[in-house]
């Protein structure tokens, strides 16, 4: 007998991810340096004194009171979930099951994932050459499926790109958000941190823009999987109807009130890693076949003449790092993230380009 599995599933792909242990592990964006050890234990001394038997609130209300105050953003516009990605899906059930998902082409790999499995219809818009968002061939796209019928449904942009790097410009994605002003536009803010600018100003001044952003990268804390939704009040409201009731664990809240305490924490890391960033791309520079694209975010893409054998070679010398050749317009492709000095120069080494800390 077949198992009553919707055909959208059984034909759907896993998210693309095969863990590989290695010495330098550069092949998931996450921060170099652990949660400090001095914060880690205020939390565990908080939680500690917590009732653990009992539900923490409904929709972590406590928690997106501080995200708010840090985010400068009112909590009636937060929603906060087990990781960004969580929110991705529930996005799509939000404004496009049965209706459509636009984004680009490559992407970060749950838009196009999501759509499938919830049965969205999927438009993916080529980036240009150089990798940078195509706001034109958005337009034309968005202007197709506002003559489809139904004729609304969910944009996502990453910015900065991933896993390109590129920052589209806030004008550009104005220009994107006043054309889809019947449909929800997505900015995934996951890497905005290492960028020189965010669509905090845009997404205040368009309702129907949510902004998406995580603990995951520039705050060390991937392992607590916490991420959040910034929109107006009244996505929110409707997204929250969407949300699991008691969504952040007494754990993930407790961790994340420290963190919010000590966002000196997050300026030193986001600080170091862009110094590093621009070290490594200078370095690479240098390299005789490799190319890194310009990066707004905590790695780079580097387009090499055969990315099979880069990553064995990385590998082999103990650095691992991510294949993006299986990528629409990414042949060639590997993405490394930026790591503390000491495994850049590792990467750097393994690259043949040793001796570049100057
Ligand atoms: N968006 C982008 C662009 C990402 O790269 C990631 C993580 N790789 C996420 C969202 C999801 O982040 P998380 O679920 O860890 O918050």
């Amino acid at each position: 007998m077949p198992l009553p599995i919707r055909p959208a599933v059984l034909a759907g792909a896993d998210y693309p991810f095969a863990p590989v242990d290695a010495p330098v592990k550069l092949d998931q964006n996450e921060a170099p340096d652990d949660f400090p050890a001095a914060l880690k234990a205020i939390a565990l001394e908080r939680l500690a004194a917590m009732p653990w038997h009992r539900y923490p609130d409904l929709n972590g209300d406590a928690l997106c009171r501080a995200i708010a105050a840090h985010e400068g953003w009112p909590a009636s516009g937060v929603v906060a979930a087990t990781g960004s990605n969580v929110l991705i899906a529930l996005l799509v059930q939000l404004a496009a099951l049965d209706a459509h998902v636009l984004t680009v082409r490559p992407a970060f790999a749950l838009y196009g994932l999501d759509a499938r499995l919830l049965g969205a219809s999927l438009t993916e818009v080529p980036l240009r050459g150089d990798l940078s968002l195509d706001p034109d061939a958005m337009l034309r796209a968005l202007d197709a499926l506002r003559r489809a019928s139904p004729a609304t449904g969910v944009v996502f942009v990453p910015r900065p790109h991933a896993p390109a790097g590129s920052l589209a410009a806030l004008d550009e994605i104005e220009r994107l958000a006043d054309a889809a002003r019947d449909w929800l536009l997505v900015v995934d803010e996951a890497y905005v941190h290492y960028a020189p600018d965010d669509a905090t100003g845009l997404a205040r001044r368009h309702p129907h823009v949510v902004l998406l952003r995580t603990m995951s990268k520039a705050w060390g804390l991937a392992g607590l999987r916490l991420g959040w939704a910034l929109a107006s009040d009244e996505v929110a409201r409707q997204l929250r109807k969407l949300v699991p009731p008691f969504p952040v664990s007494t754990v993930q809240a407790a961790c994340a009130q420290v963190a919010f305490e000590h966002p000196e924490v997050l300026r030193a890391r986001v600080a170091a890693t862009v110094r590093e960033r621009e070290r490594v791309a200078a370095a690479l520079a240098r390299h005789p076949t490799w190319t890194a694209f310009p990066s707004s975010a905590n790695f780079l893409l580097v387009r090499t003449p055969d990315a099979a054998r880069a990553h064995a070679d990385l590998l082999a010398a103990g650095v691992l790092v991510r294949r993006q050749d299986g990528l629409p317009g990414l042949a060639g492709c590997l993405r490394v993230t930026i790591g503390s000095p000491a495994e850049n120069d590792a990467f750097l080494a393994a690259a043949g380009l040793a001796g570049t800390r100057g």
